[in-house]
C-alpha cells in the first residue's frame, strides 16, 4: 500500500485517524518501493511521510517474511506495547542482523571464493554471491535465519544475491544498476590475520569502505532508535 493517488492518501488518512498504531507492511508502505523509484512519476510516498503523531512499525521486505509479520503482532497483542525500534522504525527483534552477518556463504566471501556470472562453475559450488550484486552486507533482515515458506529457504540459498528490499531506495540502489564496489578476495589459505592486514590495502578497499559505511549506519540507526519504554500503545 502506498499514497500515490489523492483517493490512496484519503484512505490512509482516514483509516489512521482512530489507530492507536499503525503497522507498514512492505518496502511500498514502509519507503515506497518501485513506484517511489527515480524518477517516481506518481510522487508515492511512504506511510510514515504522510502520516504525522501516530507511532508506526514498518515491517520491511518486498515482501517481508511471513513469520515476520505474524511475530510482530503477535508481539503487540501479547504484551500490549510497542516493540523496539531501529532508526528506520523497522522491529529490531526481527532487523538488527545483517543478512550477511548470517549466511551461510560467508565463509566463502571471507576467503575470496566469488561467483563471478550466472550459473559459472562458482555458482553451482555455492560460492559468495557479492560479485553478481549482492547486498546482503548493508541489507538488514532474518532472511538468513527465518528464511522463506516454513523455513524452506530464501534467494540466497537459492543462488540469488540479496536484492536489499529491507532498506530505503532498494529500486535505485538496485545491484542491477549499480555495480558492487571491486573486491578480490584473500584466498583460501588465508589466516584472519592475513585478512585483517589485507584490508589495510587498496585492494581491498572496497569491502573496508563498505564496512565502516554499514557499521557508521547501523550506528545511526542505534543512535535514533526509539526506547521500548517510550513507545507501548
Ligand atoms: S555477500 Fe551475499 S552471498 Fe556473500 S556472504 Fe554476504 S550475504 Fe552471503
Amino acid at each position: 500500500y502506498n499514497t500515490c493517488t489523492p483517493l490512496t492518501l484519503q484512505i490512509t488518512q482516514e483509516a489512521a485517524e482512530g489507530a492507536k498504531a499503525i503497522i507498514a507492511w512492505g518496502n511500498c508502505a514502509c519507503a515506497g518501493c518501485v513506484q517511489a523509484a527515480n524518477p517516481n512519476p506518481t510522487g508515492a510516498k511512504a506511510i510514515h511521510k504522510v502520516i504525522k503523531g501516530k507511532p508506526i512499525i514498518n515491517v520491511q521486505g518486498c515482501p517481508p517474511i511471513a513469520d515476520v509479520m505474524a511475530g510482530v503482532i503477535i508481539y503487540m497483542l501479547t504484551f500490549e506495547r510497542m516493540p523496539q525500534l531501529d532508526g528506520l522504525g523497522r522491529p529490531k527483534m526481527f532487523y538488527s542482523r545483517r543478512v550477511h552477518d548470517t549466511c551461510y556463504r560467508r565463509a566463502n566471501f571471507d576467503a575470496g571464493l566469488f561467483v563471478e556470472s550466472f550459473d559459472d562453475e562458482n555458482a553451482k559450488k555455492g560460492y559468495c554471491l557479492y560479485k553478481v550484486g549482492c547486498k546482503g552486507p548493508s541489507t538488514y533482515n532474518s532472511c538468513g535465519i527465518i528464511k522463506w515458506n516454513e523455513g524452506t529457504s530464501y534467494p540466497i540459498q537459492s543462488g540469488h544475491p540479496c536484492l536489499g528490499c529491507s532498506e530505503e531506495n532498494f529500486w535505485d540502489n538496485s545491484p542491477f544498476y549499480k555495480r558492487m564496489p571491486d573486491v578480490h578476495g584473500f584466498g583460501i589459505e588465508a589466516t584472519a590475520d592475513q585478512i585483517g592486514l589485507a584490508l589495510g590495502t587498496a585492494t581491498a578497499a572496497g569491502i573496508a569502505v563498505h564496512a565502516v559505511a554499514t557499521n557508521i549506519r547501523k550506528k545511526e540507526l542505534i543512535d535514533n532508535e526509539e526506547p521500548e519504554s517510550k513507545s507501548n500503545i
